[in-house]
């Protein structure tokens, strides 16, 4: 289906009583029945009508109805958070005794959901690292029933080779599931490579706005339903029908502020690869990167956002540089129409270079951005 025709058609105009341009929000909680005869209809399909607002919500399911049309995916549910839709898809797919293979680098609560949450349900992990495929074999197990992937990695933006990690699966009947938050729902290639459940974090691209917090899981038809019989109706993490609203609101803008990001993102990324005081730069989509090639060919649209390092190793240079900031705020997520820092210093744990930080480049033009930039160098001394 053609991109502008879900964004701003699908699942519209079903309004009984005014065509609204604009769809309602179905804030109700509940909904009643003229008949007991409808009343036990309703029940007996609790999935796909409105009973409860735990379950089928109109205004939520507009929003499902154009995600997984988006991702290209049979069927979608949306949840409170992303995380509640990473949980959601990883509890579907393991019971205790079960063992999982989990990419290294994954989002920090993924890992604690898969590694210390899980752990108490018997449920065992191996985090491998994704760049080797040598790693992915030595962690197979008898009980091995799921495959975690995320590509672009967090923080650090590497890529992995998602076509063979999910053929690797497959011969083993074990099931897969990508985060494909960085990727966004313009790219297509988890759906084309047979991924069984492909989740995102609604929060960022979805919302662009920074003032949602969301989650999706999208799959075939029978995993939804698997998943809304269980730890959707169980665990209960709702998206309210306002937030579904908001998002459906925001992917209106969501194919032009995606275009507008890529190029912005090419600009600056540009800027910090060739500026003194930048010791690496760590973007997929920048021809420096080992990458390189792989996000290319998994990704059609640049991912707005990398990290970097500054060329020193002294914390205090490094703050100062991330306080002279004037317009790129400091900040967790990403996603949405303001830029934004998060240097790795703040982390309570020294995984990373203390000059490393990530960097999501919002839709302010590219030479405000420089200038901050440019001054934030001057400051802190990293000028040659
Ligand atoms: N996946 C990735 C890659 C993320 O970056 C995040 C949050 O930052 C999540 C999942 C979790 O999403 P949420 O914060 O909406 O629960």
């Amino acid at each position: 289906m053609d991109l502008t025709e879900i964004l701003h058609h699908l699942g519209e105009y079903d309004d009984p009583t005014f065509r609204t341009v604009s769809p309602p929000i179905y804030q109700s909680s509940n909904f009643d029945f003229k008949t007991v005869k409808d009343f036990r209809a309703a029940m007996a399909n609790e999935e796909h009508l409105p009973i409860y607002t735990r379950g089928a919500n109109p205004t939520v399911r507009l929003l499902e109805k154009k995600l997984a049309a988006l991702q290209g995916t049979e069927a979608a549910l949306c949840f409170g958070s992303g995380s509640a839709a990473v949980a959601a898809a990883v509890m579907n797919s393991v019971s205790g005794g079960d063992h999982v293979i989990c990419v290294d680098y994954a989002y920090s609560w993924t890992k604690k959901l898969l590694g210390p949450f899980l752990g108490k349900y018997n449920v065992e992990v191996t985090f491998i690292d994704g760049r080797d495929p040598d790693s992915l074999q030595k962690a197979w197990k008898q009980n091995t029933t799921l495959l975690y992937l995320e590509s672009p990695t967090s923080i650090t933006f590497e890529c992995h080779d998602i076509a063979h990690f999910v053929s690797e699966a497959k011969k083993r009947g074990v099931a897969t599931i990508l985060d494909n938050t960085y990727g966004s729902l313009l790219n297509h290639y988890p759906v084309h490579l047979g991924v069984d459940m492909i989740v995102h974090s609604a929060t960022k691209f979805i919302s662009g706005h920074s003032d949602v917090v969301g989650g999706v899981v999208c799959a075939s038809a029978h995993r939804i339903s698997s998943i809304f019989m269980s730890e959707y109706m169980t665990l209960g993490a709702t998206m309210s029908p306002n937030d579904a609203w908001l998002l459906i609101r925001s992917l209106r803008t969501f194919e032009i502020r995606m275009r507008q990001a890529e190029i912005q993102a090419k600009t600056i990324s540009d800027y910090l690869a060739k500026h003194p005081g930048v010791k690496a730069l760590h973007d997929p989509f920048h021809e420096s990167h080992p990458d390189h090639r792989l996000a290319l060919e998994q990704f059609s649209v640049r991912i707005p956002m990398f990290s970097f390092e500054l060329n020193t190793d002294n914390k205090e240079v490094v703050e100062t540089f991330c306080n002279s900031l004037k317009y790129i705020r400091l900040a967790v997520s990403w996603g949405g129409y303001e830029s934004l820092l998060l240097p790795a210093t703040v982390f309570p744990h020294d995984l990373y270079s203390v000059s490393l930080m990530r960097l999501y480049i919002g839709l302010e033009h590219s030479d405000l951005l420089i200038s901050d930039f440019d001054n934030a160098f001057k400051n802190c001394g990293l000028l040659s």
